[in-house]
């Protein structure tokens, strides 16, 4: 039911088969943003080594893409949100093409966080994806996309510089999300190199969070 109530969704995806969805990372206690931040950013030990990542991938996304990505210990986009209560359906069908992204279901308002400490890049509205934020990663190496918001924060900009776990939109169901099934479709791309920089090839989110939901 969900599937077909969320079939119409949202953007561009690499066109091959399913495969087996990728583990997720580990449930085990991790330092906070806070902790990590004071330990001076990246903590390798803090988070073991990359799960196996099995998702569909464009040629163009190399395993260093995938560490990198690791190394950015990205928080779950939703507030109140945890990691073992997500479903991966980024190889799910989405007219004819796998969807390319996570659609984390919640109420109507809930905040929607920076996955990544990252800068605004472009800030859009259509029929498809609605309100939407693409927003990159500090060394531009990754693209963080989020549609269907109902808002955006109050005063949000293109250029602003926005750190992980601060509330950047609202939950909603703009575009062609169905009315009744608020969700945030989240995103995660290789930044786009002979195209436009935000529509670069897709990487499964779910292995990469490392962080539950939680506003800091
Ligand atoms: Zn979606």
């Amino acid at each position: 039911m969900l599937a077909v109530v969320l079939s119409a969704c949202s953007r561009g995806t690499p066109s091959q088969a399913p495969t087996p969805v990728s583990a997720r990372a580990p449930s085990t206690r991790v330092a906070t943003v806070r902790e990590t931040r004071a330990r001076g950013g990246e903590d390798a030990l803090a988070i073991g080594s990359r799960p196996e990542y099995l998702a569909p991938r464009d040629e163009s996304i190399r395993d260093d893409d995938l560490d990198a990505l690791w190394h950015r210990q990205l928080m779950v986009p939703v507030e109140g949100m945890l990691r073992t209560s997500l479903r991966d359906d980024f190889v799910a069908k989405r007219d004819g093409k796998i969807h390319g992204a996570l659609d984390l279901l919640a109420t109507r308002f809930t905040p929607v966080l920076a996955a990544d400490d990252c800068v605004i890049g472009r800030l859009s509205s259509g029929p498809i994806g609605g309100i939407i934020i693409y927003a990159s990663d500090l060394s531009a190496r990754f693209v963080y996309y989020y549609a269907h918001l109902q808002r955006y924060r109050t005063g949000l900009a293109v250029g602003d510089t926005i750190a992980k776990g601060t509330v950047i939109g609202y939950v909603g169901t703009t575009g062609n999300a169905p009315p009744d099934t608020p969700h945030l479709h989240f995103q995660i791309m290789k930044r786009g190199t002979g195209r436009a920089w935000w529509d670069g090839p897709a990487i499964d989110p779910l292995p990469f969070f490392v962080f539950d939901g939680v506003r800091q």
